[in-house]
C-alpha cells in the first residue's frame, strides 16, 4: 500500500511540472515590460535656441561648445510636452524609458537634473541617459550615428527620434524607429539630416520636396518605412504646422 502511495505521489509531481508554464520562471519584471529610447533634440527638447546661441570652440560651425550646450537647456530649452506626455504614458506602464543623444557627455549630468526636473523623474547620466557622438570613419571622413550600439547594448524595443541618423541607428540595431516631426522653426534651422533635407536643391542625394514631406506626414510613414508619430498638425500652408491644443 505504502508504494502505492509514493507511486501516486510522483506521478501527481511530474503532472504538475509538465503542466507549469515556462514563463512562470521568468523574473516577472521582464513580463510584459518594453525598453524604450528616446533622442533628446527636438525629440524631448526644442532647442535650436540653446545651439543657436552656443558659443564655438573653432570656426568649423559644428564645433559647438558642449559643455556649454548641456549645462544651458534650462534657459534656452523647452519640453515637446507631447513627447513628455508619451514618456509619462510608458513609465506609468512600467516600461523602462531611456535617453540617447549624439551630443558629447562632458557636463552630461547637468543635463540629467535638466530632464529629471522636467519629466517628474529622476534621469542619471550613463544610467538612463547616454552620450553617443557620432563617429567619423577614418579612410572616407564621412561622419555616422553610433546611436545604434547603445540602442543594441540596452536591448530596446522601440526609438524615437526625429533625425534621419535616429531611423538609420534603429534600423541597424533592428528596432522599431518612430519618427517624431520636427518643430518647423527646428526645419528652416537644421534641414540636413531630415527626410533627405528638403529645403535643398534635389539630387539623387536629396530626393525630397516639401509636398513630399507633406505626403509623409499624411500617410504616417517615413523614408525609412519608420512610423510618424502625429505632434504636429497640418496647416492649410503645408510651410507651418501647428502643436495641437490640449
Ligand atoms: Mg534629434
Amino acid at each position: 500500500m505504502k508504494y502505492v502511495q509514493v507511486f501516486v505521489i510522483s506521478l501527481v509531481l511530474i503532472f504538475s511540472a509538465c503542466n507549469s508554464s515556462k514563463t512562470d520562471t521568468l523574473p516577472e519584471k521582464v513580463l510584459g515590460k518594453l525598453k524604450v529610447g528616446f533622442d533628446i533634440d527636438d525629440t524631448v527638447l526644442f532647442s535650436r535656441d540653446n545651439f543657436l546661441v552656443a558659443p564655438h570652440m573653432s570656426d568649423d560651425p559644428d564645433h559647438l561648445d558642449y559643455a556649454w550646450v548641456n549645462t544651458h537647456d534650462s534657459l534656452h530649452s523647452v519640453l515637446i510636452q507631447p513627447v513628455a506626455d508619451l514618456i509619462g504614458f510608458f513609465k506609468s506602464h512600467g516600461h523602462e524609458v531611456y535617453f540617447i543623444t549624439a551630443r558629447p557627455g562632458i557636463n552630461g549630468a547637468t543635463l540629467a537634473r535638466h530632464l529629471s526636473r522636467e519629466l517628474g523623474f529622476k534621469v542619471e547620466k550613463n544610467i538612463d541617459l547616454f552620450f553617443s557622438p557620432k563617429r567619423k570613419d577614418p579612410k572616407t571622413g564621412v561622419k555616422y550615428t553610433t546611436k545604434h550600439e547603445v540602442i543594441a547594448q540596452l536591448g530596446l524595443h522601440i526609438f524615437y527620434g526625429d533625425a534621419d541618423n535616429d531611423m538609420v541607428a534603429a534600423c541597424v540595431a533592428g528596432v522599431r524607429g518612430v519618427r517624431i516631426v520636427r518643430d518647423p522653426r527646428s526645419v528652416e534651422s537644421y534641414s540636413s539630416n531630415y527626410f533627405g533635407d528638403t529645403r535643398s536643391e534635389s539630387g539623387p542625394d536629396k530626393p525630397y520636396k516639401e509636398a513630399d514631406y507633406q505626403r509623409f506626414l499624411t500617410q504616417g510613414v517615413g523614408p525609412y518605412g519608420e512610423t510618424i508619430f502625429p505632434i504636429y498638425q497640418l496647416s492649410p500652408n503645408p510651410s507651418e504646422l501647428s502643436v495641437p491644443e490640449k
